[in-house]
């Protein structure tokens, strides 16, 4: 299974992200994560990608790109892998096909979690208390749902087009939300 969970910030990707991966036995790969490993360990993609990810800006394009690449050619990646916060411009989606076309392999699902943007800023409000990211302060969370409207939710499209694409509630409890997407990802096998 080779899959994308999408979705606004605050949607859940990463807890979803984690969850399923178990369930399908594939690994989950989280750009997000990634970046945030990389800025901890004070690397050099570290500290290039925080400039941007403190001011709820997309890291460049060629930097992502490249970073994914060699994360989906290590072995565990070989045979599945559930993406979570990436592919987020039309480039990236440009270099996944290239990615996959590469290795001999096809997206088999994109799942979009879906919830309304009053019910993302106040999870991403509270959850700032909680872990206190620093990409999370009010006016960053709102100015991150803008990115994400006009340069990812146009994406949603054009994994539509090629038949791809399933939408999940992505309000109500852990589980019950893990319950949906499994239940939606058959429909989209049968
Ligand atoms: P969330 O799940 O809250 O939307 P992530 O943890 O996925 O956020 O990402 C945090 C930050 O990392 C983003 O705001 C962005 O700066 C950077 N980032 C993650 N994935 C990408 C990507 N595919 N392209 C560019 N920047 C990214």
């Amino acid at each position: 299974m080779r899959m994308l969970l999408m979705g606004p910030p605050g949607a859940g990707k990463g807890t979803q992200a984690k969850v399923l991966a178990d369930r399908l036995g594939i690994p989950a790969v989280s750009t997000g994560d990634i970046f945030r490993a990389n800025v901890k360990d004070e690397t050099e993609l570290g500290l290039e990608a925080k400039r941007y990810m403190d001011a709820g800006n997309y890291v460049p394009d060629e930097v992502t790109n490249a970073m994914v690449r060699d994360r989906l050619s290590e072995a565990d990646a070989g045979e599945g892998f559930l993406l979570d916060g990436y592919p987020r411009t039309l480039p990236q989606v440009g270099t996944l096909d290239d990615i996959l076309a590469d290795h001999g392999h096809q997206l088999n699902a994109v799942v979009a979690l879906v919830a309304d943007t009053d019910v993302l800023v106040d999870r991403m409000l509270r959850r700032s208390k909680v872990d206190g990211r620093s990409d999370d302060s009010e006016e960053v969370i709102r100015h991150r749902q803008e990115v994400y409207a006009a340069e990812t939710k146009p994406l949603l499209r054009v994994y539509a087009q090629r038949g791809l694409l399933v939408e999940v509630d992505g309000v109500g409890e852990i589980a019950e939300v893990s319950e949906r997407v499994l239940a939606a990802l058959k429909t989209l096998d049968g």
